[in-house]
């Protein structure tokens, strides 16, 4: 039976970056039927919105999308589409593996972490207002339902891909009452998985000195919503950078699969941007469809252009295009070949 799944394109370089891996996902043989929406800025001047309600409708019909990145402005302007769609959707879970690939050049070789946001509120729902002409007040809100969803997310994520330890994300030093509920709830759920999987806590700011520092000491870290987008950014930079960092956004009813990386508008329509963020989204998809073994396929065929080096993006020290990267994972699928991918494992999401 085929896998009806919403596509949506997205900005910038969402579309070309879009094509590369319907391209790639076809050529694996699985059965897709893809539904095509729009959202982002074009949509503004006809919807009034970047996110029309189609879209919305059409993931929920099919509770699976590939998703490109989508533009928002700074200081101003509409809200966030990516904020509306994962609160609308109750898409409360953002996976982010960063995972080392052989091949590109970074400080260590042997990264291997899995970043588990939570994706609907903290300060990142922006929630705020003005008070009076020059000052202005944003609402920070976590609850004990959402943390411990999320804190339970992260600890079944560890027992189902046989991680050893989960690292709870936070600064209850300073904020007490928020972070302190959220480290609180994060704890109790620790309880249910005493000595399965072991389990501490980090200050936001050592987290992200550490990281730099040992990654190598940390294995599943689960934050609450702001401070998992930007630690994010940091783990993508450990492995290669914001071109090759996949994710998820996952609820009970539907889920969502996007890069980590934004709509880059510099790069858009040159045919330059590297597609491998969306393609290991598209990977960490094919696994939530119930397709590990094509995922591993696809995965193996990606590593293995990445580090044979010839065919790929200029963020990686290559000269090709979107697609010819593309092209070339295409060439490789089902080979089976591990030859130039030694140590390549799958990303385990
Ligand atoms: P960005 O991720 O778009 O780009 C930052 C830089 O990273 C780029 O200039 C480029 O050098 C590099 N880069 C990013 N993706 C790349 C790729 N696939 N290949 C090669 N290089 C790549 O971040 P930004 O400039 O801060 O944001 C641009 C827009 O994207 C903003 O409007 C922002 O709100 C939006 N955004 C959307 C999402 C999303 O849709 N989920 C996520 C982040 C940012």
């Amino acid at each position: 039976m085929a896998h009806r799944v919403t596509l949506i394109p997205g900005d910038g370089i969402g579309p070309e970056l879009a094509e590369a891996t319907r391209r790639v996902l076809d050529a694996t043989g699985i059965d897709f039927e893809w539904e095509y929406q729009s959202a982002g800025e074009a949509m503004i001047a006809e919807h009034g919105t970047p996110l029309p309600d189609e879209v919305l409708e059409s993931i929920r019909r099919n509770r699976v999308a590939l998703k490109g990145p989508i533009t928002t402005p700074v200081g101003g302007g509409f809200r966030s589409a990516n904020v509306t769609l994962r609160q609308a959707l109750g898409l409360y879970a953002n996976l982010r593996p960063a995972r080392s690939i052989q091949g590109l050049e970074t400080r260590y070789d042997d990264v291997d972490l899995v970043i588990v946001r939570e994706n609907t509120e903290d300060l990142y729902a922006g929630i705020e207002h003005m008070v009076g002409p020059d000052a202005a007040e944003s609402i920070k809100i976590i609850t004990r339902a959402a943390s411990e969803r999320i804190a339970r997310f992260a600890f079944e994520y560890a027992v189902a891909n046989g991680r050893r330890k989960v690292t709870a994300v936070h600064k209850a030093n300073i904020m007490k009452l928020s972070d302190g509920l959220f480290l609180e709830s994060c704890r109790t759920v620790a309880a249910d998985y005493a000595g399965r999987i072991e389990f501490e806590d980090r200050i936001v700011d050592n987290m992200c000195m550490q990281l730099v520092q040992k990654p190598d000491l940390y294995d599943v870290l689960v934050l609450p919503n702001l401070y998992g987008d930007i630690v994010s950014d940091l783990c993508a930079g450990l492995v290669g950078g914001l071109g090759v960092a996949p994710g998820a956004n996952i609820g009970t009813d539907a889920a969502v699969f996007e890069p980590v990386h934004g709509s880059a508008p510099k790069y858009a329509g040159l045919d330059k941007a590297n597609p491998t963020a969306l393609i290991l989204s598209g990977v960490l998809m094919l696994r939530h469809l119930g397709h590990p073994d094509v995922a591993d396929d696809v995965e193996r065929a990606l590593r293995e252009v990445i580090a044979d080096g010839r065919a790929v993006t200029y963020d990686l020290g290559g000269t090709a295009g979107t697609a010819a990267f593309a092209d070339a994972i295409i060439a490789r699928l089902g080979v089976g070949s591990r030859a130039g991918a030694a140590g390549a494992a799958p990303a385990g999401a």
